[in-house]
This record gives C-alpha cells, structure tokens and sequence, in this order.
C-alpha cells in the first residue's frame, strides 16, 4: 500500500508504539486514584503534557488534553463564544458546525485565491460586521494551515484585528502542529489552539488545546474523567519526535525537505492534463498537501481506483468523505461544483518515501488515463 492521504491521519510511528505499550497492560492506573498505580499513570500524562507544552512553547498548565480536535475545538465554542463567531470560509468542518451550533449562525470571512485569509480582509470584515464597536467574549477562529489547500495563514496578523475589537482569538493548527514551527510566546493574540496526535504521528484518541490563560485550562482540566493514558503518553512522544526535528531542520519538515511534493507532480505534469489548485506553490504553502485537479475526471472515482491499485489519496477531507456535497473549501475559492467534484488530495508525511512518491504518482496517472478513456468510449 502506499499511503498518500497524511492530512487525513498518519501512521503511528514506533517509537510512539513502543513507549504507549507499558501503559496498556502494566502501568493502567487511573491517573485520578490516589494509590501508587493512579500516580505513575499520572506522572505520566504530566510528562505528555510538558512534551506537547515544549512542541509549541507553551507551559505545561496551559495543555489541556481531550480526545480529537474536533471536541477540542467544540469545547472552546461551547465555553467561550457568545453571540455569532467569526470565521474563515475555509475552516474545518468541525469548526465550523461549533461555530454553528451556538446561536444557529456565524460571520464568514473568505480566503483570498492562495486560499489564506489576507489580515486586510478581516479587518474590513470586522469592520462591516461590527461597524468598530466592542465585542468582547466573541470568537473568531481562524486556522493556521488548511487541510486540504495546505494554505497558511498570518494567524498573528489575523488575531491583531480580533484584539482590536476585544475578540477571543482561536487557531486550528491540526495540520500544521508537528510539521511546522510553532511558538505560541510569539503569538500572544492567540487565546486558544488545537491540534490533534493522529496527524503528526501520533495515536488516534488524543489532542491538545492550548489555552493561553492558565485559569481557562484549568477549568477544562477540572471537568474530570479518566484519561485515555496511552493515546496522550503516545501523544507525548510525537511531540518531542517531531519537535527534535524540527529543531534539527529548522522550518518545515516532511515532504517539504524531502521535496515530496516536486518528484510527485513531475510525472503528472507529462503524462495528464491537469491543474494545481494552489496558485503558489512557493511562498506560504505548505507543500506537504497537494489538491490536485484533473477536468471531467470524478473525484470519488479516481480514489475508489487508486485505492483498488493500491494507492490512498482522498477526494477531501476524510470526515467529509461520506457526504457527496462539493467540498465548502474549493467552492469559497471560487472553484465551481464540478471543479471541486474533479480534484483529489495527496498529503505527504516524512514515513513516505521517494520511491513511494514516484510510484503513486505513476498509479495516480494511470488511473486518469484508463478514467478518461472509459468516459471517451461512452
Ligand atoms: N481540524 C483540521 C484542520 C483537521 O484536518 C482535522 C482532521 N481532519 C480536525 C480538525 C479534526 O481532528 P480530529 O480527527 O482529531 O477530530
């Protein structure tokens, strides 16, 4: 299998594997109880939450774990949004249905054609929304990379513009933690952030959300349960792999120093017609995801026979997947339903290989190809 869908989940790295093990079947105290097994389990998560604290630069006390970033992002709306948030058009989808659910409606605010958000936009945008006046204890979110554009945002510009109208500023970086330097000390605009472990190599069942006032942590903390001890001491260990080499690398990591992304389009280029949808490869994008756009070719199709000849991309976000609507992410970037109907999603990590990359780019051709000639025949 080669498995090109990495914005969608990742696989498990072993030594993440190796260390959530020993809390399965010998170390599963409840971190809540107070005996000897209840404090190890305990210790334990305290250390996942200094090592996903270190992966941003934030403090541990500002960590508050939960089980995906679609309850985490939940769990910031429900507690802190009042009246209609702000949002981009491009959020994800569990953004925006928190958004959604607070009072039925929300302000949006569309990206531009890289599919960012330019700060100037926002400010306009509050401005017409709001005509200047205050609007504390209202959300705006705004995500750091998309998911299936691979657009990065100015999240500090964009949380300046909520500050000036006293907002409560929130980041999904789900596709960017691990993969991109974060450090939230150069971010103080940034009230809340999310990210998820299943996107950065991590297990599936663990996320953080970062809240820049200690107290606002501590309430989450406080709403009790038990942890799920492996998912976060395996959440732990992805962050400092993924924090190691970043502080190896520097920047981007992945497919980006790998150059994925190059070796995957230079087969495509020569042998299909077909578009990038990202205007700009270069400055800002995040070449780990590719949305990959092949005219008259059925998006839904060409996974279902990449997947039968053993290659995984998606037609979008996977959590999408079951709906047949267009995706809301291309249509706000002025592509039509049927353009949106016509594009798949390759998404690297750095457990692929060059090898793997040339390959799947030659299957993904050839089921192009072999699509296009069912159509022209009839
Ligand atoms: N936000 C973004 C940008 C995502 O890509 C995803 C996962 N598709 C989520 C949130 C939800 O993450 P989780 O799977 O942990 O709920």
């Amino acid at each position: 299998m080669i498995y090109l869908d990495n914005a969608s989940t990742t696989r498990t790295d072993p030594r993440v594997f190796d260390v959530m093990i020993p809390y399965l079947c010998d170390t599963y105290g409840n971190p809540n109880s107070p005996h000897a097994a209840g404090k190890k389990a305990k210790a334990a998560v305290e250390k996942a939450r200094e090592q996903a604290a270190a992966l941003i630069n934030a403090d541990p006390e500002q960590i508050v774990f939960a089980h995906s970033a679609t309850y985490a992002n939940r769990m910031v709306f429900d507690q802190y949004a009042y009246g209609y948030p702000v949002v981009s058009a491009v959020e994800h989808s569990s953004v925006l249905e928190a958004a959604k659910a607070q009072e039925g409606e929300y302000y949006s605010i569309l990206p531009d054609k890289t599919g960012a958000v330019p700060p100037k936009r926002m400010k306009e945008g509050l401005y017409s929304f709001f005509k200047g006046g205050n609007e504390v204890d209202r959300m705006a979110s705004f995500m750091l990379v998309n998911n299936e554009t691979g657009a990065v945002n100015d999240v500090e510009k964009l949380a300046e513009e909520a500050a000036a109208y006293g907002m409560w500023f929130h980041t999904d970086a789900t596709a960017a933690a691990g993969a991109m330097r974060i450090d939230v000390k150069t971010l103080p605009g940034v009230d809340f952030m999310t990210f998820s472990a299943h996107k950065m190599h991590g297990p599936k069942g663990a996320a953080v959300l970062y809240c820049r006032n200690p107290k606002c942590a501590l309430a989450f903390t406080n709403e009790g349960g038990t942890p799920n001890v492996p998912a976060i001491v395996g959440f732990g260990e992805a962050c400092r792999i993924q924090k190691e080499i970043l502080d190896q690398r520097g920047g981007w990591t992945d497919a980006d120093y790998n150059g994925f992304a190059g070796s995957f389009l230079a087969p495509l280029e020569s042998k299909t017609g077909f578009r990038l949808n990202q205007p700009c490869l270069a400055q800002g994008h995040f070449d780990r995801i590719l949305s990959v756009y092949f005219a008259g070719v059925d998006a839904e199709m060409l996974v279902q026979l990449c997947s039968d000849r053993g290659l995984m991309i998606s037609a979008g976000a996977a959590c999408k997947a079951h709906e047949q609507k267009p995706s809301h992410v291309l249509t706000a970037l002025g592509m039509t339903d049927d353009e949106a109907r016509s594009t798949v999603r390759i998404s690297f990590s750095r457990l692929n290989t060059a090898e793997e990359c040339a390959e799947g780019a030659e299957i993904l051709a050839g089921c192009v190809n072999d699509l296009e000639r069912m159509r022209n025949r009839g």
